[in-house]
C-alpha cells in the first residue's frame, strides 16, 4: 500500500534515452502497479551533446513512444523531456521544444561547458580547491539556467554532489554556496517554475535525495510554491522509488501540495495519505 494519494513522479527515462533500458510501455506498467495517479516521462536531450546523441532522431523516438502509451484510463501520463544544459545552446533549445507539443519541460546540468559530465570527472585526485572552483561554476550555471525560465522545474539541484560523495570527498559541503542558491530559488520563484525532489540519490552511495531536505526547506521559506518529485528512473524496478520519502520531506517543510504540469501550466496536487 502506497502512503500517500494521487502520487506523482515525474522524471523517468525510456530506452529513447541513451542511458535508458525499457520502451514506455514498461515503465507505464510498472507505474499503474505501485500504484502512481500521474507519472511524465523525461527522456535527455542534452543539448550540447546534440550530434554524439543523435537527438534529431532520439526526440522523435522518444515522443512517438510516449503518444502511443498517453491515451490510459488507469493513468495520467505527461508528454516530458529533460532539457540538459539549454542554456548551452538557447536557439537549438527552443526549436526542438517546438517541434512536440509537451506538457512538462525539466532543466538540467550535467556538465559545464565543453567539458565531460560531473559523473565522469575524477574527483579522488583533484585538489579541493578545484572541486570548489567547478561547485562555484555550476552554481553560475544553474542561475543561468534559471534565469531562462524555458522550463517547468528545475531537477536535482546538488547533482554533482552525487559523485564527489561517491568519491569519497566527504569534507566538500556546499554552505559557501548558499548565497547563490538563494539566487535560484528566488528567481524559480518570481517566475513561478517548481523545483524538483530527485530521489534517485537514496538508491545511490549518496543516501540523499538531490536536493536534501535543508534545500527544499529554504525554498519554502523564501516563497516557494511548486514542488515536483521524481525518481530519475532508467529502469522499470525503480519508477516511482523513493517517492513517499520526497512526500514526507515536502511535508516537514511545510508543502500541502506537490505540482505536475499539464500543457505547461502547473497542476498542485494535495499531499494526503
Ligand atoms: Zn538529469
Ligand atoms: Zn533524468
Amino acid at each position: 500500500m502506497a502512503a500517500y494519494k494521487n502520487r506523482i513522479d515525474l522524471h523517468m527515462h525510456t530506452s529513447s534515452s541513451f542511458d535508458g533500458n525499457f520502451p514506455a510501455s514498461e515503465m507505464v506498467e510498472a507505474a499503474v502497479n505501485a500504484p502512481f495517479a500521474t507519472i511524465a516521462f523525461t527522456d535527455h536531450f542534452d543539448v550540447d551533446f546534440y550530434e554524439r546523441h543523435n537527438l534529431g532522431t532520439r526526440q522523435q523516438t522518444s515522443y512517438e513512444d510516449i503518444m502511443s502509451v498517453v491515451d490510459n484510463d488507469k493513468i495520467r501520463i505527461l508528454r516530458g523531456i529533460e532539457m540538459g544544459q539549454p542554456t548551452y545552446d538557447v536557439e537549438l533549445t527552443e526549436k526542438s521544444l517546438e517541434r512536440y507539443e509537451y506538457d512538462f519541460v525539466i532543466g538540467s546540468i550535467h556538465n559545464l561547458r565543453n567539458m565531460p559530465d560531473f559523473g565522469d570527472l575524477d574527483y579522488k585526485s583533484m585538489t579541493e580547491e578545484r572541486i570548489y572552483e567547478l561547485l562555484d561554476e555550476y552554481f553560475n550555471e544553474m542561475l543561468l539556467l534559471a534565469k531562462w525560465n524555458g522550463f517547468d522545474t528545475l531537477a536535482h539541484l546538488t547533482y554533482p554532489m552525487r559523485y564527489i560523495v561517491q568519491a569519497g570527498r566527504k569534507e566538500i559541503e556546499l554552505s559557501r554556496f548558499d548565497g547563490i542558491v538563494d539566487e535560484i530559488f528566488k528567481t524559480l520563484i518570481a517566475n513561478g517554475k517548481a523545483l524538483e525532489i530527485n530521489t534517485s540519490g537514496l538508491r545511490q552511495p549518496i543516501g540523499k535525495t538531490m536536493p536534501t531536505e535543508d534545500y527544499v526547506r529554504r525554498y519554502k521559506e523564501l516563497g516557494g510554491e511548486y514542488l515536483t518529485l521524481g525518481s530519475d528512473a532508467h529502469f522499470t524496478q525503480h519508477v516511482g522509488a523513493n517517492i513517499d520519502d520526497g512526500y514526507a520531506i515536502a511535508e516537514r517543510c511545510g508543502f500541502e501540495y506537490v505540482t505536475y504540469f499539464e500543457n505547461r501550466k502547473p497542476v498542485k496536487v494535495k499531499i494526503e495519505k
